[in-house]
This record gives C-alpha cells, sequence and structure tokens, in this order.
C-alpha cells in the first residue's frame, strides 16, 4: 500500500543536505573528511545579537507574535530596503517567515494554480524546482551557460514565456554560480516581464556578499513597475550567519503578502519569537560584523580561485558573490576515469576525502559546486587533495 500523496511522490531531497550527511557520516566514522558542500557562513552569529535575543527571552517575550512578524521587525525591513535599496514599502507589504526558504515555499502555494508556469534559469537553487512542483506548478527552464557568465538574456526569457506564465525567478548573486546581473540586464529582463505581465521572484539573501567592484541591483529599484510585480526574498541567514535562527522575508504586493500571511497563520502561527527578536537586532543593530565576514570571503575566493582554475580539466568562471565556485569538470572527470560528474564527485568523497556538490542537483550536471565557506587553511588543502586527486589519474 502506498500511503503518500502524489505530490511527494516524485520529491527528491535536497541534494547539499545530503552530501552534507555523507561527509558527517564519514567524518564520524574517523575519516579526515573536509566539507566544501557548506552553504552556511562558518563564523557564529554576532555577538550583538546573541544578547538581544537573550534579553528579548529575559524580557518574557517568549509568546506567539503576529503570523507575519512583529511590527518591529517588519520596521526594521522597511529601514533596511530603504537604506540599501532606497525603496519605500509599507508594513501590509512585508512578511516575515522562517527563513527564506519557507518564504518562498509560502509564495508558490498562494501564486500557482495547477499548470501556471514558473522560469527558473539553469543553473538554479535546488529547491525552486521542487517547490513550484509542490504547488501544482511547471517548472520551465532556461540554460544561463558559462560561456553566457551563467546569466540569462532577456531574449532567452522572451523566448520561454507563455500564456500560462506566472513568474520568473531571479537569484542575484546566485547560489550556485555567484553570479550577479548588473542593473542594464535587469532592466532588459524587468521589460520583458512588462510587457508580458508577469511577475519576478527575486531571490537577494546573498546580497550582502559582493566582491570586487561588483555592485548588487535589485530589480524592484529600476521603475516602479519593476517594483509592483517583484517579490524580494531576502533574509538574515548568509548576510548576519543566522541560517539556524530560520528568519527570512518577502516585500511586496500587498494582496501576495496579506495571503501568505494567511496561509502562515494556519501552516506555522508565527516565526521563532526569538529568532525575530534577533533579527531586530541584525537590521538596526552594528553591520561591522556583515563587512568583516564579507571581507573574510573576498580574501578566501582571492586565495583560491587561481589553485581552483589551476586543476587539470577544471574551467571555472570568478564569481562576484555568494560563497560558490562552479567549475565546469567534465572534461576532469573523463580523463580521471569517470562516466560522470556525480561520480567523479563521489570519489572526490571516498578517495580524496573532499566533500563537494554534484552540479547535477543544480540542473548543471557538467560541474561541481565548492563552497568556499570554510577556513583558508581548510581550503588550501582541500583543492590541493582535489588537485593531487586529478594529476594523479591524469
Ligand atoms: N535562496 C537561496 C539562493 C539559498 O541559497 C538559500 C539557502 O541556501 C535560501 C534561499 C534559503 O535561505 P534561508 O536560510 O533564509 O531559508
Amino acid at each position: 500500500m502506498n500511503n503518500l500523496a502524489k505530490r511527494v511522490q516524485t520529491l527528491t531531497p535536497s541534494t547539499t543536505l545530503a552530501i552534507t550527511a555523507k561527509a558527517n557520516e564519514l567524518k564520524a566514522a574517523g575519516v579526515d573528511v573536509i566539507g566544501l558542500g557548506a552553504g552556511e557562513p562558518d563564523y557564529n552569529t554576532p555577538e550583538n545579537i546573541l544578547t538581544a535575543a537573550y534579553q528579548s527571552m529575559k524580557e518574557g517575550k517568549t509568546k506567539y507574535t503576529p503570523s507575519g512578524g512583529l511590527p518591529a521587525l517588519k520596521k526594521a525591513i522597511i529601514s533596511k530596503l530603504e537604506k540599501d535599496q532606497n525603496l519605500s514599502y509599507e508594513p501590509k507589504e512585508i512578511m516575515v517567515g522562517i527563513g527564506a526558504k519557507h518564504v518562498l515555499y509560502t509564495l508558490f502555494q498562494v501564486l500557482l494554480n495547477e499548470g501556471d508556469e514558473v522560469i527558473i534559469p539553469i543553473p538554479y537553487w535546488v529547491s525552486y524546482p521542487e517547490q513550484v512542483k509542490l504547488a501544482q506548478g511547471v517548472p520551465v527552464y532556461i540554460e544561463a551557460t558559462s560561456s553566457q557568465a551563467y546569466k540569462v538574456t532577456a531574449e532567452q526569457l522572451r523566448k520561454a514565456i507563455t500564456d500560462r506564465t506566472k513568474a520568473v525567478i531571479i537569484n542575484s548573486p546566485s547560489n550556485p554560480t555567484g553570479m550577479l546581473y548588473t542593473k542594464e540586464e535587469l532592466a532588459e529582463l524587468a521589460d520583458v516581464c512588462r510587457e508580458s505581465d508577469i511577475l519576478i521572484v527575486s531571490d537577494e539573501i546573498y546580497e550582502k556578499l559582493i566582491y570586487g567592484e561588483a555592485v548588487h541591483t535589485s530589480v524592484a529599484e529600476l521603475s516602479e513597475d519593476a517594483k509592483k510585480r517583484t517579490i524580494i526574498i531576502n533574509g538574515v541567514s548568509k548576510s548576519h550567519s543566522m541560517t539556524g535562527w530560520r528568519i527570512g522575508y518577502a516585500a511586496g504586493d500587498a494582496e501576495i503578502i496579506k495571503a501568505m500571511t494567511d496561509l502562515a497563520s494556519h501552516s506555522t502561527s508565527n516565526p521563532t519569537t526569538t529568532s525575530q527578536y534577533a533579527a531586530i537586532e541584525a537590521y538596526d543593530g552594528p553591520q561591522e560584523a556583515v563587512e568583516e565576514m564579507r571581507q573574510a570571503f573576498e580574501a578566501r575566493l582571492e586565495a583560491i580561485f587561481p589553485k581552483v582554475a589551476a586543476i587539470p580539466g577544471f574551467n571555472v568562471i570568478r564569481p562576484e558573490g555568494a560563497f560558490y565556485l562552479l567549475p565546469e569538470v567534465e572534461k576532469a572527470a573523463h580523463k580521471t576515469g569517470y562516466s560522470s560528474v556525480d561520480e567523479f564527485a563521489t570519489a572526490l568523497l571516498t578517495e580524496a576525502n573532499v566533500a563537494v556538490i554534484p552540479g547535477s542537483g543544480f540542473g548543471a550536471p557538467k560541474t561541481i559546486r565548492l563552497s568556499y565557506a570554510t577556513s583558508l587553511e581548510a581550503l588550501t588543502e582541500a583543492v590541493e587533495r582535489i588537485n593531487q586527486f586529478v594529476t594523479s589519474k591524469w
């Protein structure tokens, strides 16, 4: 007897979490594994945020809150959007949820009817297609190849739009590519969305992790029309090293936000109260720690990028944001005797003891994703192990 609903029968568990679990298993068995699979900063949450959370608990702020988030947190988010993006929102246009992931899940639940299409650029963050499918929507993929710096063009977007298209997802900087759309590129995409009257889901969770001369632009900043059709998704996980606190938010059209809030009222009640108080401090308190972490990631990128680029059979573009490298390694996989990059990635884990995420989970099966959210020492050793593994079998 199959007790499971159809909607979960094709659900694939998150590849990112799966490889991390396998690496942890090996570590527990005493193997010296270096994990480059992490999707989270390797720093603790800044001290002032920990203190604010503790303080709120001591003051008895440990009860339910409004479903869409505490008014004070919405206010802090509105100030952040005003300061960083020059965008003005009202509280009814903000919904706070249990991490950006659950906010996105809730968004697709309230947006999509059966058969509605959502355009997803490849390589994509693993959860987008699954979340769209769970809402009975249909993911429609457009491929951004490495030769186009992993960014889709307005022309590709235009061609993918049908009369069932509801929205396109833009994730800039991107997980897994680390690429950042320029203002001009976003303006072209926004024009296509305006012509076809579709929504833009703008996942800006890596907004604070930008390197070199690159500048982050939110598509919502571009025009009044772009703002109206964009739902910004963001949160404190990556910016303030708060992945475990589970606070994310959506900013956009009041009707959509109300539906999301109503759905949350029946599914989650509210995001964890203590975490909301922590997030108020994250946004309203000092921001030095955010910049310090950004600088540390940039220094690591500087140090390891040339080393990764020099591994035989690796083809990698220098990212401008987030904390991932996405080298194409198909040539290295074949030359070292593996028929697929998935097998190559498994061998890297079991033989070279380096955990990387195979790109097949991101729709990019020629690639692996290396996270540099780990110490420079571990990174240097890991890249050396990969290099030796490849050169010894070449
Ligand atoms: N969006 C992208 C692109 C991500 O990489 C992640 C986390 O890995 C999320 C959203 C979810 O973040 P949160 O921890 O806020 O749920």
